[in-house]
């Protein structure tokens, strides 16, 4: 019965998941307070003394029961208002209590109310009783049921001090937990179940938690160093001719050094015959497309293919109109496939892609994932990754015989500690470092009622030649009501912005491709000043004449979201501008995101941000993956383990990557098996 309870509602099936069923607080009962010590700011204190006077007093609703406990120093009032009959039935005039509650003053005297009161020297957990006291998880329906969190400390009680050492065997390395001074598995197990004191609590819950990332590390690391190891990768031994060429008659800019960097660690890992499996991760703006072409170049001069998939279609033209342009008369054949790519030149976009003629090929994700055959591709580019699930990333590896090299792009900064965790088995580059003379963005957060001045200072901008975007936030809930809001805000955009004088485009999800592209490709152009849309436009698009962005209800967005759309803008070399539009009133949580984005530019920060306020969870991209689950450790508030954690992976895979040392053994057989096998039975 309690099983079946303990199982439905704790999830708690053997007694390794009891042992895994961590208190998640504790009752500091490591002193004894004496009364005569009580202020009347004490926090919870634990008493010892003698009960007396013991008093039903009032009728009914005012019914209450006092006491009256005392030690050597002095008597304080103990009161009950609930329970009146249980707590009545478990006093005794005359006896000894340890009792525990926080004082409240009452006419200047002080008094406990609802203390928790225990006979002194009774049950076996009182061995705990005078130490750290573990409060363990309940739910509503077990408490009904007698299952306190009390009783599921008893039960761990009762199966620990069945257990030994043995049972609990360490398989960390000695040497790596001297150096963290970590306590042993079993001992840490013990301790944070049953502490003794503050100390050996937090030193518990320390080894334990670095035990879960650590664990989490080595089988990323093992499959990242397992690939390093073993798989067969395309060699491209050269940088030929086009590269060479491109770099000294077309490129149009000098790399940052950011950008060069990345390109050597490309250019490393092609070379070195195995797999290149890289994650790029670039804030808005600073050049990732430069990178991914010229890796692209460099499969070229090596004879191979490359794709280039970006999660949209104007994406995916844009990326190839920017790319043809700058290999006009190379001998280098790039081509589009998109959805609007009409059925006869798709069969000789194929065709080409089939026999070999067609050296980088552009398009959108599902259309390169599911039809074409590229016998020679030898490089998979994936752009703003943030927008494929984690999974859509793995099926990229299963194409053709030898792995391709796969450079995924992100334009969302991960937060290091996601970037470990969720993305750990990838191995990463950064382009920490913007063109040179981009301006910061100057962001602000206005009110509706300043809407008028808005639009007036758009006005004054399209004046001055520039262009606009207006933003309106997607409603998750329902395409029809997006739809509304967005042609409700098309129309008032339009009565601030009449025809002839401006002109407007928009695009939105309901559109066909087509349609979205002319629209797009008119604010391109400059044929429209403002671009009003939803935030399909959120990434990757680039009008560098564009020097506004209105983001209406900006409070519905996330902050990576909201960096996103801001980047945008900022792209030429005027000053530009992103105006946060909000409705007067808004929550404070909203007005702090908007205020963290006023403040600073920096694509990690925010993110770093982000992940503090919303928790991994909701971080886009991440939400399905199970890497984020931690028993005890959380992966923001407890960086600093997961990064020592990380730290000791890697080096004892360097080391001794395939786990062949003796000292590894036990690691390596604990992470071949799982969860070690408890010798002991299941809950029955
Ligand atoms: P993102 O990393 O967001 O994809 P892009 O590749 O679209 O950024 O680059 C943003 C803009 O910066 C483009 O207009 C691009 O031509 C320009 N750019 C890229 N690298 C440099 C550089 N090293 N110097 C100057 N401008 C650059
Ligand atoms: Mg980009």
């Amino acid at each position: 019965m309690r099983a079946d309870l303990l199982k439905k509602e704790l999830r708690i099936f053997s007694f390794a998941d009891l042992l895994e069923t961590f208190p998640y607080r504790y009752v500091d009962k490591t002193r004894i307070h004496r009364i005569a010590e009580i202020r009347s700011d004490s926090d919870a204190v634990l008493l010892s003394g003698t009960i007396t006077k013991i008093e039903l007093t009032g009728e009914k609703r005012g019914r209450r029961l006092t006491a009256v406990l005392s030690d050597s120093t002095g008597r304080i009032e103990l009161a009950w208002f609930q329970g009146i009959h249980w707590v009545q039935k478990n006093l005794l005039a005359g006896a000894h209590y340890l009792v525990y509650g926080k004082p409240s003053f009452f006419m200047g005297k002080a008094q406990l109310t609802h203390p928790e009161v225990d006979p002194l020297e009774k049950d076996a957990t009182s061995n705990a009783r005078g130490f750290m006291e573990p409060v363990y998880p309940s739910t509503e329906k077990l408490k009904a049921r007698g299952l306190n969190g009390r009783q599921i400390g008893k039960l761990s009680f009762q199966l620990f001090s069945q257990l030994s050492e043995r049972d609990i065997p360490e398989f960390m390395p000695a040497n790596l937990l001297n150096s963290l001074q970590l306590p042993g598995r079993w001992e840490a197990f013990r301790d944070i179940h049953f502490p003794r004191d503050p100390e050996s609590c937090n030193r518990a819950i320390r080894r334990l938690k670095f035990e879960e990332f650590f664990l989490a590390q080595m089988r990323m690391g093992l499959i990242r160093t397992g690939r390093h190891r073993s798989s067969r990768g395309i060699l491209f031994h050269k940088v030929g001719d086009v590269f060479h060429r491109f770099y000294a008659e077309r490129l149009p800019f000098t790399l940052t050094d950011a950008q060069k960097r990345v390109l050597r660690e490309i250019r490393q890992d092609t070379a070195s015959g195995r797999q290149m499996n890289r994650l790029l991760q670039g804030d808005v703006g600073s050049g990732k497309t430069m990178v991914a072409l010229m890796s692209m170049l460099l499969a070229a001069d090596n004879g191979y293919q490359s794709c280039l998939m970006a999660p949209t279609e104007i994406l995916a033209r844009q990326h190839f109109e920017g790319i043809s342009s700058l290999l006009k008369d190379f001998p280098v054949r790039v081509e589009l496939l998109t959805g609007s790519v009409k059925a006869k030149e798709r069969k000789q976009i194929l065709k080409a892609a089939e026999d070999g003629s067609l050296h980088i090929l552009i398009g959108t994700h599902a259309l390169i994932e599911d039809k074409v055959s590229l016998p020679g591709l030898g490089l998979v580019i994936v752009d703003e990754q943030h927008r494929f699930g984690v999974e859509q990333r793995a099926r990229l590896w299963g194409k053709g015989n030898i792995l391709p090299h796969v450079l995924v792009m992100t334009a969302t900064p991960i937060p290091r500690t996601l970037a470990m965790t969720a993305y750990g088995d990838l191995d990463t580059s950064i382009i920490d470092e913007l063109p040179p003379g981009r301006q910061p963005i100057i962001t602000v957060h206005r009110l509706e009622d300043s809407r008028p001045q808005v639009m007036e200072f758009i006005k004054a901008e399209i004046k001055s030649g520039r262009q606009a975007y207006i933003i309106f936030p997607l409603i998750e809930e329902s395409e029809k009501l997006n739809y509304e809001n967005l042609m409700r805000g098309y129309e008032n955009v339009k009565a601030w912005f009449p025809e002839p004088t401006y002109w407007i485009s928009m695009v939105h999800g309901r559109m066909k491709a087509d349609q979205k592209d002319t629209n797009m490709q008119r604010f391109v152009r400059g044929d429209t000043q403002i671009m009003v849309s939803t935030t399909v436009i959120e990434v990757g698009v680039n009008v560098p004449n564009a020097t506004v962005i209105v983001i209406e209800s900006a409070e519905k967005f996330g902050l990576s979201q909201l960096h996103q759309l801001r980047g945008r803008v900022g792209r030429g070399a005027e000053k530009s501008y992103c105006i946060l539009l909000t409705g007067n009133k808004i929550s404070r949580e909203a007005k702090e995101r908007l205020s963290i984005l006023s403040q600073t530019n920096d694509g990690f920060k925010i993110a770093e941000k982000d992940l503090e306020l919303r928790g991994p969870g909701d971080i886009e991209g991440t939400r399905q993956s199970g890497a984020l689950q931690f028993r005890l450790a959380n992966i923001v508030a407890d960086r600093e383990i997961l990064e020592k954690a990380r730290a000791a992976s890697v080096a004892i895979l360097d080391d001794d990557p395939g786990l062949e040392k003796s000292e590894h053994q036990g690691l390596r057989k604990y992470l071949q098996t799982g969860r070690e096998k408890h010798p002991w039975s299941k809950i029955s």
